[in-house]
């Protein structure tokens, strides 16, 4: 089966490292020159919303998905006319744009924290003397690990925020004093079946992701499983879907969805019987699901800007390295490892000692 990925960064790499064993091939449409993926399959060298190669790409493969959700509404609209594509042009332009998203969450029932539509700064100002202060603005669509947002915190904050992020579609969310961030993997297959991963436990360092541990057995793993599956069903959804919750007063917030394989699931390739990349792509290619059990207790690390010695890496017992061949960038994802362990203790301490090789 030949699978088109629009996107050829480190996701598209980990899917075709899951998909090759499943006699998949992989054709990744990047406009970056050098994609980190493209050592995994054919690179089409072009920007997302050439006709050309959409053409090409839907002529050369069997089904699309996607590797990032800020890809253009008309680009998807465009290959579906000529190519199944998984997920659907409906849920990604649900899922990229905040105030969708959230509206959406507020239909089906799922508690998210009080959100208001901010279109210019007098719409911000008018949304702050409804929701309050603290808040956050964030714009509604192309933020990622925490670009694209700023936190008010008083009066002085507000004046001149809208432009500070650009003069562009805006929300303004209520500020959540959470006790903790968890994020819930999910697949549905085509046939409407739905496997979920273990809740994980994120710490996010300048808001980018820095360590997901698994949870074991966590008591809200049936509520978040319920909220999960809600969003799935409504977008009739196929693939891999990640949701990020804040955890308040023992529940749970809905702060966003990612429709695609997540930087929080990485740990599934050693700590699951079946990685969220091997079942993202049995779901979209229509392939029986795989088994979301856990093996053992494990934990991510990112590794941001650059990744550690590889000899340090690996002589910390049970650690699995993934350098994704990417150029040293402060603030860029260019690795992770992954610790797995029989015990929660002894993860503990290998995460200790992994953390202890970051900036040496
Ligand atoms: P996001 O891009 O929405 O995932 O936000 C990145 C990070 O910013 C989250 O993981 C939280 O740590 C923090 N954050 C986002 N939204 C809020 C909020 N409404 N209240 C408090 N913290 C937030």
């Amino acid at each position: 089966m030949k699978v088109g990925v629009i996107g050829g960064g480190q996701l598209g790499r980990m899917l075709a490292i899951a998909g090759t064993p499943l006699g998949m091939q992989f054709t990744f449409l990047d406009p970056a020159e050098y994609a980190c993926a493209a050592a995994l399959g054919e690179h089409l060298h072009a920007d997302y919303s050439s006709p050309e190669h959409l053409q090409q790409l839907a002529q050369s493969v069997d089904l699309v998905t996607f590797e990032f959700e800020s890809v253009p509404a008309e680009t998807v609209a465009y290959l579906e006319q000529f190519v199944p594509v998984y997920p659907s042009a409906n849920a990604l332009r649900i899922a990229r744009d905040r105030w969708f998203e959230k509206s959406m969450f507020k239909d089906l029932g799922i508690p998210t924290t009080e959100f208001a539509d901010v279109l210019s700064q007098a719409d911000l100002e008018a949304a702050v003397s409804q929701i309050g202060l603290p808040a956050v603005l964030k714009t509604r669509t192309l933020g990622y690990d925490g670009k694209g947002q700023k936190v008010l915190r008083e009066a002085a904050d507000v004046v001149d925020a809208f432009a500070y992020l650009g003069n562009v579609p805006c929300i303004l969310e209520g500020f959540v004093a959470f006790s903790g961030e968890v994020s819930l993997v999910a697949v549905r297959g085509r046939d409407g079946e739905v496997q979920c991963y273990p809740l994980v436990h994120n710490i996010h360092n300048d808001g980018i992701l820095h360590l997901s541990v698994a949870s074991d057995a966590h008591t809200l793993q049936a509520l978040a499983q319920d909220y999960a599956s809600r969003v799935l069903q409504e977008l009739d959804y196929v693939g891999v879907l990640a949701f990020e919750f804040f955890e308040v007063d023992g529940g749970l917030k809905a702060n966003e969805i990612a429709p695609r394989v997540h930087n929080s699931g990485h740990w599934t390739i050693e700590g699951s019987e079946c990685s969220q990349f091997e079942n993202h792509l049995r779901a979209v290619a229509g392939l029986p699901l795989g088994s979301t059990a856990s093996v053992e207790h494990s934990a991510m690390l990112n590794f941001i800007g650059s990744v550690p010695e590889a000899s340090k890496v690996l002589s910390i017992a049970d650690c699995h390295l993934h350098d994704y061949s990417k150029a040293a960038k402060a603030g860029r994802k260019v690795g992770h490892a992954t610790l797995r362990s029989a015990t929660p203790e002894r993860l503990q301490q290998q995460i200790v000692a992994l953390e202890g090789l970051l900036n040496v």
